[in-house]
């Protein structure tokens, strides 16, 4: 099964695609993840991206479309993936359908995680009180901004995928287990 995790920033991603990987062994591909793991090793691809994350704005789409075939193409994904984090453009999920028919796989669901803008600001203010590690794009300013790039490239994503009748949505405002379990209540009716 190849899911997408679909959501604005906070909305708790992450969190249920490690609760996914657990339960039904299906990898976690975060682009964000990657990217960053990208970073902190120095490489080429790392270098480039660091600004416009810290910004922010999104990495080119040729970049992670790239990175994520890659990816998608180790042993552990045979059965499957979560995407996290990606698409985040059309462009992006048209390649992901592409990536996908050329090994003769498709997305069967794209779950999105419906959380109110304030709400992801309360989190983030949250984060920064409890005085965590940081990421560098997590301030109350940056995460105004990925916002707005998330309304402007991404969420156009919703109708796409409704179109292709793959779209279910779930409160990511309830608490994390309420939320694994909506997840849980509509995986379970999707044949396998
Ligand atoms: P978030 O917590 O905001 O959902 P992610 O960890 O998924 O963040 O991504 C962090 C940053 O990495 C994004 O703001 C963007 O700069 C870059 N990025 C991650 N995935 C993508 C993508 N699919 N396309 C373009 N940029 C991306």
């Amino acid at each position: 099964m190849n899911l997408v995790l679909f959501g604005p920033p906070g909305a708790g991603k992450g969190t249920q695609s490690k609760i996914l990987t657990e339960k039904r062994g299906l990898p976690q591909l975060s682009t964000g993840d990657m990217l960053r793991a990208a970073i902190e090793a120095g490489t080429p691809l790392g270098l480039a991206c660091k600004a416009l994350m810290a910004k922010g704005e999104l990495v080119p789409d040729e970049t992670v479309i790239r990175i994520i075939a890659e990816r998608y193409d180790q042993p552990d994904c045979k059965n499957g993936a979560v995407f996290d984090g990606f698409p985040r453009t059309i462009a992006q999920a048209e390649a992901l359908d592409a990536m996908l028919a050329e090994r003769r796989r498709k997305i069967d669901l794209v779950l999105e995680l419906k959380v109110d803008d304030a709400v992801l600001l309360s989190r983030v203010e949250a984060r920064i009180k409890a005085g965590g590690v940081l990421r560098s794009d997590d301030t109350p300013e940056t995460l105004a901004h990925r916002l707005g790039v998330y309304y402007r490239n991404t969420a156009p994503l919703i109708d796409f995928y409704r179109k292709q009748g793959k779209l279910k949505s779930v409160d990511g405002m309830a608490d994390i287990q309420v939320v694994t379990r909506q997840i849980d209540d509509i995986l379970d009716g999707v044949p396998a």
